[in-house]
């Protein structure tokens, strides 16, 4: 299969639940649901992206990026209430012991047994859906309120009070953008620093050719005339008599601002690598070595450390020949350092709050937490809702054909009725004590608001 038809499959399931349910918000837990969005993106399918959120299951988006993460973890994308999208793979887990069973059998039987397998489960998850959906409520409730009180105890602790909710959220909005945008985008240069940047490339392949032997000799060569070529063409343009020299003044007033430009890239690369970096580090921080979700997090914790020496090499092996602020060597110490002058030389940096990251960071999290807990909070309620609904209904749609019955047949009852009949009667019976417990258990903990909801 092509590289991109793997994606056709679920791009095509993603379609049809729009198509089903085109009123609802859906979002879809996948594995690789960041492939996914911008393989939609690439292939103009934006309006699918648009229209789901596609999300990462809490425990898979450790193995990814922090941009991934921020962008696309059920923990940070809002909506997805306090679900850790791992449902299947708890299903699987239950699976895994039949495959042994199943290894030896025929297909039919195989289909058999798993699909007796599948109603047990769908049953187990039935069977205590009132008391683990009244639970999961519970447990918001008492999330949000622990996560909102210890927001406002460091709020009022480490920020003297300073700064509210509203902050913390333009923090996480700067966290997010920081983490999230690629440095992608090359400086852009005017027909002036084009030129400069030319004659030094020139000047650097004519240095090269000077030193060079063999058939290098002629393939340097080649490049030497083509960019001849082009500033040839560039002076011609410009009306550029004599072309400049590295001493003119206006050759090293634009080298200045080219270089500035290369500058402020790199240090914008470097920067967002170290908060990529600082970022995982606190996320690993929080789990003990050997679990899981740490190893995950410490490979990209060694993928981001390696970008940093990457740039740091990349900074120090620059020779940069206008003097300006920037430092020119810098060692991977100075740039863990996330306060260090060379990053407040960025102009997009938000100044003005003197907030440290790491606080900022800790804000962030417990308001995140507060969020995700009071939408599963309103998620549980319309859970609840839709259990009574469902119960209510089914019970008044036997009880309207029972009563159906009772009035056409009054004589000639075969033995087959009186069997259909007592079934029913069961179920009804078993559906209506589903209501009253439900009733008992949602309304016994305070929330009446299901019932509005329903009614
Ligand atoms: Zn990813």
């Amino acid at each position: 299969m092509e590289h991109g038809e793997r994606y056709a499959y679920p791009i095509l399931l993603i379609k049809k639940l729009i198509e089903d349910n085109p009123s609802s918000e859906l979002v879809i837990v996948y594995d690789i649901a960041c492939k996914i969005h911008s393989h939609l993106l690439k292939t103009k399918q934006a309006d699918i992206a648009e229209a789901v959120e596609l999300v990462l299951p809490c425990w898979h988006a450790y193995g990814h990026s922090a941009a991934c993460q921020v962008l696309f973890s059920t923990k940070w994308v809002s909506g997805c209430g306090l679900t850790d999208g791992e449902g299947m793979e708890r299903l699987w887990a239950y699976l895994r012991p039949f495959s042994a069973m199943t290894k030896e059998m025929t297909p039919a039987h195989r289909i058999d047994l798993l699909t007796d397998a599948l109603t047990h489960y769908r049953d187990m998850k039935e069977h205590d859906i009132i008391e683990s959906v009244q639970a999961r409520s519970e447990k918001a409730e008492m999330l949000a309120k622990q996560a909102i009180s210890e927001l406002h105890l460091l709020l009022q602790t480490e920020c003297d009070g300073l700064y509210s909710q509203e902050d913390v959220k333009k923090w996480m909005a700067e966290e997010k953008n920081l983490l999230a945008q690629k440095a992608k985008q090359k400086p852009t240069m005017n027909w002036k620093e084009q030129y400069v940047s030319k004659l030094q490339l020139y000047e650097n392949l004519r240095s090269m050719l000077a030193v060079c032997e063999g058939d290098r000799v002629v393939i340097l060569n080649e490049h030497c005339e083509e960019m001849n070529n082009e500033l040839i063409n560039i002076e011609l343009k410009n009306d550029i008599g004599t072309r400049w020299q590295a001493t003119d003044p206006e050759f090293l007033e634009n080298l200045g601002h080219l270089e500035k430009q290369q500058k402020i890239t790199l240090l914008k690369k470097i920067h967002q690598d170290v908060a990529e970096y600082s970022f995982l580090q606190e996320l690993r921080r929080k789990y003990s070595d050997g679990q899981k979700a740490a190893s995950r997090v410490s490979n990209q914790i060694s993928k981001a450390s390696r970008a940093i020496d990457k740039d740091v090499q990349r900074n120090n092996d620059t020779n940069f020949k206008t003097n300006d602020q920037f430092p020119r060597h810098i060692s991977r110490h100075d740039v863990l350092n996330m306060e260090h002058y060379m990053f407040s030389l960025l102009e997009d940096q938000s100044v003005g709050d003197s907030v440290a990251l790491t606080t900022k960071r800790k804000a962030v999290q417990l308001l995140r937490a507060a969020h995700r807990a009071i939408e599963e909070e309103e998620l549980s309620r319309r859970e609840k809702a839709s259990i009574v609904g469902y119960y209510t209904t089914k019970l008044n749609e036997i009880t309207e054909y029972l009563e159906q019955q009772e009035q056409q047949v009054e004589e000639d009852v075969s033995l087959h009725d009186v069997g259909f009949k007592c079934l029913l009667l069961q179920r009804c019976n078993k559906l209506q004590n589903r209501v009253s417990r439900a009733h008992q258990i949602f309304s016994e903990f305070g929330s009446p608001e299901y019932i509005v909801m329903y009614e």
